[in-house]
């Protein structure tokens, strides 16, 4: 069993706790928190050694009542591997407590490129990250995005990629982020950061993005147009993405018509926290003129990225191929809606 660590609980990092528990080859070490809130209270609830993320705090999770295994130290050194799912900017503030104890780690999207060896997309670059020390799961919309962007280079090549990004303004439980009445360009700025992130994973891909933010929590939505290399049917790219395990096709009797109804569908369908970690494709938008391909998706911000750190684990600890180990997460968590 690999032995995994996890440093930060909260968005990505319970979910990627409950994905590693659900895996048959891995196992939660422990998780580590800096304050005794309800996301600590659960992790002890559902049997998760806790860790103090910060020393010196461990008496105010005493005092809240609730049994602390030891400082984080100690758990990165007893681990296999660390999945850092801290807030942006304090995993490169981790990273030489990670190299003290030699213990590979993964980071998440909200961390930048360089802090690491490669940047990682399970269908995309899998191989980049095998025995790696250091490895940047990208961000939700990066992930999103190179999802569909791999099978179409390889089936048709990719000339040309414009994508403009809705994005939520806050997860649920942020309660401090907004816009709560107002449309904004974000960033104003264009192209967007969104593209050089996506060419960490195809580096000789040609692409501009643009960003919004709206008064939403629920998910992301990509409008997307493509350029290929030749002109193909909306069909035949209907059929390439059938056979993604991580693309969902939206069929046009499922009468979903936005990202609430999506939420409302997962949730039905007994995800937990009705999460989607597939891409949601509309199927009926997707679309064709000449070279030119068109579609809308949406992207669930808080679980896309999910899969893709249990599979990273995999390609750092060199324990599978991209195949087996895409294989094995889908069937351990049941994607594929
Ligand atoms: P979050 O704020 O929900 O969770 C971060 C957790 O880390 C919190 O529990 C916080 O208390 C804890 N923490 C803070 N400082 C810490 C420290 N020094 N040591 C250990 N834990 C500490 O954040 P999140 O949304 O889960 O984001 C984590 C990372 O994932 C960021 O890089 C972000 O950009 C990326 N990401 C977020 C989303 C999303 O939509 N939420 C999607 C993809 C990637």
């Amino acid at each position: 069993m690999i032995k995994v660590a996890i440093n930060g609980y909260g968005t990505i990092g319970k979910r990627v706790a409950d994905a590693v528990r659900a895996q048959p080859d891995m196992e939660v070490l422990g998780v580590a928190k800096t304050r005794p809130n309800f996301e600590a209270e659960t992790a002890i609830d559902k049997g998760f050694p806790l860790y103090a993320a910060i020393e010196e705090r461990e008496d105010q999770f005493a005092a809240a009542g609730l049994d602390i295994a030891g400082p984080v130290a100690e758990l990165v050194d007893a681990a296999d591997i660390v999945v850092d799912a801290t807030p942006s900017g304090i995993g490169a503030e981790n990273k030489s407590l990670y190299e003290e104890y030699d213990t590979p780690a993964l980071y998440q999207g909200g961390e930048d490129a360089e802090l690491v060896d490669t940047s990682f997309n399970a269908r995309s670059n899998f191989e980049d990250a095998v025995d790696a020390d250091h490895v940047r799961v990208v961000s939700c919309n990066t992930t999103g995005l190179s999802r569909v962007i791999a099978p179409l280079r390889e089936a048709f090549g990719v000339e040309k990629v414009r994508a403009t990004l809705v994005r939520r303004g806050g997860d649920p439980g942020q309660t401090s982020r907004g816009p709560i009445n107002d449309i904004l360009p974000d960033p104003v700025t264009i192209p967007s950061h969104h593209g050089p992130d996506v060419e960490t994973i195809f580096d000789d891909l040609d692409i501009d993005t643009l960003g919004m933010k709206v008064p939403a929590t629920l998910m992301h939505m990509h409008s997307l147009n493509v350029t290929l290399e030749e002109a193909v049917d909306a069909a035949e790219v209907r059929d390439l993405f059938a056979d993604e395990s991580r693309l969902f096709l939206i069929p046009e009797h499922m009468s979903i018509d936005g990202s609430g109804k999506l939420k409302e569908y997962a949730l039905d369908a007994g995800r937990p926290r009705g999460d989607i970690w597939e891409n949601a494709v509309w199927e009926e938008s997707i679309s064709t003129v000449g070279r030119d391909l068109y579609l809308f998706q949406g992207i669930h911000q808080e679980s896309d990225v999910v899969p893709e750190n249990v599979d990273a684990i995999r390609a750092v600890t060199g324990s599978a191929d991209a195949e087996e180990s895409i294989q094995t997460t889908n069937e351990a968590l049941g994607i594929g809606l």
